[in-house]
């Protein structure tokens, strides 16, 4: 299948051309001429980029006010919760995701996408976050106390199929009691974290708001930095020394933040007072030429599934360029969480593309509403009748 004259949106640029489609993968980008019998699809007007990918997400999540009302459920209720969030990402045009996992049910979703048993975005999965006992997290994440309790629990992780280890370094917004600012684990705990994730070749990723938190995770080896509302020099040097890459997550106070009349009296109090910090950290990430993969975090407080490309938005209003808020959002973001064939427009790559109605880069909001959502060559959902039945005929009769 030919897909014709679109704007071709990636990394690379933005420039008028063609990208052929051969079963899963592309096959060529740029000037093509169709083969004989090729289907061809005019996209004349419209923009071909790579799917979305999302690098921080909750499944288990689905933008309660409170944590507290998912931590009820049984592991058979949160699979099948987690199931109808993976299908929604997927239609909304995120075709990648690392989703952050809660009592170990995200591993088994992961695998049951993988399968073809149900609807999702490529997905890369832990098992339970790792948090100090009673620390943020702590209802559904794995509790620790030392660091030989840290080695066995990312252990534990790597015996049931987690892919990178996830821990809360310092407080959250949303663990009642929890102080985002203030560092939970000790030294010797994060060590051990991370050396024990290296040993079985997991990376490593960490929530932290606090600036003492970000600086000892980074000191540490820790492979990204989830939030980094707090960020100060010194943790702003350190992130681009250590070439750490930062996941903003500036989804997850907006939502807060634009509906404070229903978050609890608790997370309005703690997002009043970092929101503003957290978006002077991010500018100064993106002016201090901090590596940035894009990330919702959605599942939180109001941040709905299916929301997620409104983060590029974000991005783009708070220091970033359209393109370099897509990248974030698409290859960098692949790069970071391990979708090698993900985030990029480049033959031999999964075809995962979505086709928007119009040049992103001059609307970002075009990127809410995808025309068509391709995973792997299928069309699996778009907003536009028309342009995704085209695409799906022309993709049956190749
Ligand atoms: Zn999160």
């Amino acid at each position: 299948m030919l897909l014709r004259d679109a704007t071709l949106v990636d990394a690379a640029g933005v420039r008028v051309g063609d990208v052929r489609i051969d079963g899963d993968r592309i096959a060529g980008t740029g000037s093509l001429s169709a083969r004989g019998d090729e289907n061809v699809v005019d996209l004349a007007g419209k923009a071909v980029l790579p799917g979305l990918v999302d690098a921080h997400v909750h499944f288990s999540l689905s933008g309660e006010r409170s944590v507290e009302e998912v931590v009820g459920m049984s592991d058979a209720e949160l699979a099948l919760v987690e199931a109808r969030n993976a299908r929604r990402t997927l239609a909304a045009g995120v075709t990648g995701v690392r989703t952050m996992g809660a009592a170990g049910v995200g591993v088994h979703v992961r695998d049951r996408i993988a399968a073809g048993d149900i609807q999702g975005p490529r997905t890369v999965a832990n098992c339970r976050s790792i948090t100090a006992t009673g620390g943020h997290g702590h209802h559904l994440g794995r509790e620790i106390t030392g660091p030989r309790d840290a080695r066995r629990a990312v252990r534990e992780q790597a015996k049931r199929g987690a892919e990178f280890v996830k821990f809360m370094v310092t407080g959250g917004v949303t663990t009642p009691g929890s102080d985002p600012n203030a560092l939970a684990l000790t030294e010797g705990e994060v060590e051990a974290l991370v050396d024990e994730a290296a040993r079985r070749g997991l990376h490593t990723a960490t929530h932290a708001h606090g600036a003492a938190g970000v600086k000892t995770a980074v000191a540490a080896g820790v492979d990204t930095v989830e939030h980094g509302t707090l960020l100060d020099d010194e943790a702003l040097d350190l992130l681009v020394r250590e070439d750490v890459t930062l996941v903003p997550t500036l989804s997850a106070p907006h939502h807060i933040v634009r509906n404070l009349e229903a978050a609890t009296a608790e997370d309005r109090t703690k997002t009043e007072a970092v929101y503003e910090r957290h978006l002077e950290s991010f500018r100064r990430a993106v002016e201090a030429g901090v590596r940035i993969a894009g990330g919702t975090d959605a599942g939180t407080p109001f941040n709905m599934h299916g929301g997620n490309a409104a983060e590029v938005r974000f991005m783009a209003d708070n220091g970033m360029t359209p393109l370099a808020a897509i990248t974030a959002m698409t290859e960098t973001a692949a790069d970071t969480v391990g979708l090698a064939d993900q985030g990029t427009l480049e033959p031999g790559t999964d075809a995962d593309l979505l086709v928007v109605d119009g040049d992103p880069t001059e609307n970002l909001t075009l990127l809410n509403d995808p025309a068509v959502v391709l995973k792997g060559g299928e069309a699996v959902a778009g907003g536009d009748p028309a342009t995704k039945r085209t695409v799906a005929d022309a993709r049956a009769a190749d």
